[in-house]
């Protein structure tokens, strides 16, 4: 049985939004003549995208965005039946990370599509790589904080579409994907009950919102910590309690960080904290929990896939995959439906940014129009009608005359 097709099969099935735009592509061919290269999260649904991109006439490359979530059944039916052009496979090195980005880039793309910055930073960095470039998309959260910084400091050379503010990309994805599939990877990893558990959310952004809420629904009794003072009060009018970490981690079973943020659990942290606490992160880094903290002062032993035990002030800590993403380095990643909204708009500004080729090198908001587009295939697709605005309510809300 060849898993990694049936896989991308299986993904196809679901991926319902992305499947009229790719019949578009079919028929219009946005990318003919044009090299795309992507680093993301490299599993079935990031290969239902790449073949989207190849069927609207591009010559796709694709590498990895993480060394451990790439599905390695899904990279091999990619290569040999898609004839895609991979570069990726689970547990690379950092090392083998940079030089599969770097083949990517040696295609010397027109549009790059990335997911946390890398493939940006190295295309930014080597000018013989971004030759043809128009520019790109960007994912997640840290990414596009970084083609901020980038911006700012004058250094970006291309123009960036920032998808992850797109409302039909993290109103969906960072809340109810990394909410379930952050759930999956812990339970997946630990085979542990939730229901009963202490469970401390770190972070009340559009991440932690999602965990926070599954783990209340899974029956934990779930505590948030924030630096954020409005994040803070709505954590607490969702109903759950607010207190610093170093308060939050006493008696806690589970932490599971979102922030974005280096150094939210350390190890002056455990020195609070239970035997036999677990650790996990579901935000950009593997430093929110800093386990090469831990690393110095002991080694840490893999006690279970993605798992590993470490002995500190003479209390078990458990950190699940190595404090990487946990959802896609111990889990499936965000579900198929999801995925299928993040990457429709992925698709539909990659065919924007063909079209339109904005020339400044900012970081460009994604259009409105590709926003509602993805939203009103959503609603098709799944038979849901929606009201309309008469004309007189339209009038009404424009008008300043009319009062009570
Ligand atoms: P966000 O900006 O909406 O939320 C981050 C929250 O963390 C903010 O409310 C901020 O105030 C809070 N925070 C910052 N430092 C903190 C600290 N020291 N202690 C407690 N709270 C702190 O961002 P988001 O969209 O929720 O993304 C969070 C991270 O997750 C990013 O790194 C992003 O790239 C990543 N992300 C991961 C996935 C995934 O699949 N695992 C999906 C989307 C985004
Ligand atoms: N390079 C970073 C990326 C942050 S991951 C890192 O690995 O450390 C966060 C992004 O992963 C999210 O914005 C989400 O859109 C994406 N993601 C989540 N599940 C995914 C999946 N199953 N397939 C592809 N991408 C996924």
């Amino acid at each position: 049985m060849n898993e990694g097709f049936n896989k991308i099969k299986w993904a196809e099935e679901w991926m319902k939004v992305i499947a009229r735009i790719r019949e578009e592509f079919r028929k219009e061919k946005p990318f003919e003549g044009m090299k795309i290269s992507m680093a993301m999260h490299l599993e079935a649904k990031t290969a239902v995208l790449a073949l989207t991109l190849k069927e609207g006439g591009a010559q796709v490359s694709v590498a990895g965005c993480n060394p451990l979530s790439t599905d390695d059944d899904v990279a091999k039916s990619l290569k040999d039946d898609f004839d895609l052009d991979v570069h990726a496979w689970r547990g690379m090195t950092s090392t083998e990370y940079y030089e599969n980005l770097k083949k990517v880039l040696s295609i010397e793309p027109h549009i790059i599509i990335d997911d946390g910055g890398d493939l940006t930073t190295l295309a930014i960095k080597n000018s013989e790589y971004s030759k043809n470039l128009i520019g790109g998309n960007e994912e997640t959260t840290t990414g596009v904080l970084r083609l901020k910084s980038m911006e700012k400091a004058g250094v970006l050379k291309f123009p960036m579409f920032d998808v992850n503010d797109a409302l039909m990309k993290h109103l969906f994805d960072n809340r109810y994907g990394t909410g379930q599939s952050t759930l999956d990877g812990i339970m997946n990893s630990t085979n542990l009950i939730i229901a009963g558990k202490k469970v401390v959310v770190a972070g009340y952004g559009w991440c932690g919102k999602g965990i926070a809420n599954r783990m209340k629904g899974m029956g934990a009794v779930v505590f948030v910590t924030e630096v954020d003072p409005f994040k803070a009060i709505e954590a607490k009018m969702d109903g759950f309690t607010v207190m610093p970490m170093e308060e939050a981690i006493k008696d806690a079973d589970l932490v599971v960080t979102a922030t974005g943020v280096k150094d939210v659990v350390t190890l002056e942290h455990i020195k609070s904290a239970k035997d036999g606490i677990i650790l996990a992160n579901a935000g950009h880094f593997n430093n929110e929990v800093a386990v090469e903290e831990f690393e110095k002062v002991t080694k840490g032993i893999e006690v279970r896939r993605n798992v590993k035990k470490y002995n500190l002030f003479n209390k078990k800590v458990f950190v699940l995959a190595d404090g990487r993403l946990v959802n896609l380095a111990a889990g499936q990643g965000h579900p198929v439906e999801i995925m299928d909204l993040s990457f429709s708009i992925q698709a539909l500004t990659a065919r924007y940014l063909a079209k339109n080729e904005p020339r400044e090198p900012k970081v460009y908001p994604v259009p409105e129009e590709v926003d509602r587009r993805v939203a009103e295939i959503f609603l098709k697709v799944n038979g849901i009608e929606i009201d309309k605005l008469t004309e007189e309510q339209i009038k009404y809300i424009n008008s300043w005359e009319e009062g009570t």
